[in-house]
Parts: structure tokens; sequence; C-alpha cells
């Protein structure tokens, strides 16, 4: 028997996987793939006048029920905003991260892209690469970028994947709209979401589609 497909996608924030790739991840679900996104942290910092506490299980809840919609599972570290590569070091996150890749033995894995602005997300995309440097064996899983703050129309010599998310779609949104906590994320722009859905989905001729860029 064929051994079930298995996409690991990391970000830094709760809401980055459903942001960046929500609409290939259900796909990919909806094909009987299995998909584990690894969130980095809470987010902490945007509630200020609540407690850690509170606010983790507010994130937790709300990344479960978008993983719920989307169909994949979501495993959150707690990192601190802002201070990913002490943290990760400190927290020794490696250590977690590595085994997991060697039981998963993911074929694809998604990570923030190098051009995005925000500090979390390029700390996201520098452990990313440094975690597969690190994977052993002939066969290592295929690496893509997706976008959140950056402009996808940056020229690259990556090659990049096209996904139709025409089906799932309106599922992505509906995922999104589980973070009524979020600050964070909370001005992205819905209509850059739809405006990059569809000017993607234009280039393979369908409604609406999703683009990353393989790196590795
Ligand atoms: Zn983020």
């Amino acid at each position: 028997m064929k051994k079930r497909e298995t996409i690991l996608v990391f970000g830094a924030h709760s809401d980055d996987f459903v942001i960046g790739a929500g609409g290939t991840i259900a796909k990919y679900a909806q094909e009987g793939k299995q998909i584990l996104s690894i969130v980095f942290s809470y987010g902490e910092g945007s509630h200020p006048w609540l407690k850690e506490k509170v606010v983790q299980k507010m994130r937790a809840h709300e990344a479960l029920e978008a993983s719920k919609l989307l169909g994949c599972q979501t495993y959150i570290f707690d990192l601190k905003e802002f201070d990913f590569l002490n943290q990760y070091k400190e927290k020794n996150i490696e250590k977690k991260i590595l085994p997991l890749i060697k039981t998963l033995q993911p074929q694809k894995i998604f990570t923030h892209s190098i051009q995005d602005p925000h500090p979390d997300h390029k700390a996201v995309y520098k452990l990313t690469l440094d975690i597969y440097d690190k994977i052993k064996g002939k066969r290592k899983p295929e690496l893509y970028t997706y976008s959140i703050w950056n402009p996808v129309s940056l020229k690259t010599s990556f090659p990049a994947l096209f996904v139709n998310i025409t089906k799932t779609f309106s599922l992505k949104m509906k995922a999104l709209k589980t973070f009524r906590s979020q600050k964070i994320h909370i001005a992205y722009p819905v209509f850059l979401l739809i405006f990059r859905a569809i000017k993607e989905g234009f280039k393979i001729r369908t409604m609406f589609g999703e683009k990353f860029f393989r790196i590795k």
C-alpha cells in the first residue's frame, strides 16, 4: 500500500498557515493527504492587557477551529514574538521538530518567504532552512515558500507552484474568520487576499489560486 502523503506547514503566528496556504491545505486534505501545521508563537504581544495564558488559550482555540475547517492538524510552540531565533535555541525546538520530520517523512514543507518583511516571518524562514539542512536521507522533502506581507510580484529564479483553490477558497475565508482575537494580522486586507487568489488563479486559468515558490 502506498504511504499517505504528508505535508508540513510552518508559520510564525497562529493564522499564517491559513493566509499563506489555507486553500492548498484544504485541497490536499480533501485529496486524503495528511497535513500538519506548526505554529511557532501564540502571539501574546498583541494583547498586553490580557494574561499570557488567556491569550494562548484563545489563540490555540482559534487555530484549532481553523485547522478543523481546513482538515489539518496544528501544533503550537510558545516562542515570544520578535525574539524567535533566540527562543528557538533556548527552548531547543529543533530537538522536537527534527524527530517529528523523521517520523512523518513529509513530501512537502511550506514556510514563509525570505522576501516577507515581518521579522518573525523572516526568522521562521531562516530556521526552516536550518532544519532542512539537518534532514537526513536521500529523498529530502520539497521546500516551498508562501507569501503573507511580501509582494508576490518580486522576481525570483525559483520555479513557481500554482494550486487551483477554486473549490476550497471559501473554506479558507471561513477559516480566517475564526481568528476573532487576532490583532497581528487583523489589518490583513481581505481584498488583498481575494486579489491575490484571483491573480494566481488567472495564471492557471481557474477562478482562485495560491502560488508558492519551490526553493529546494
Ligand atoms: Zn504572521
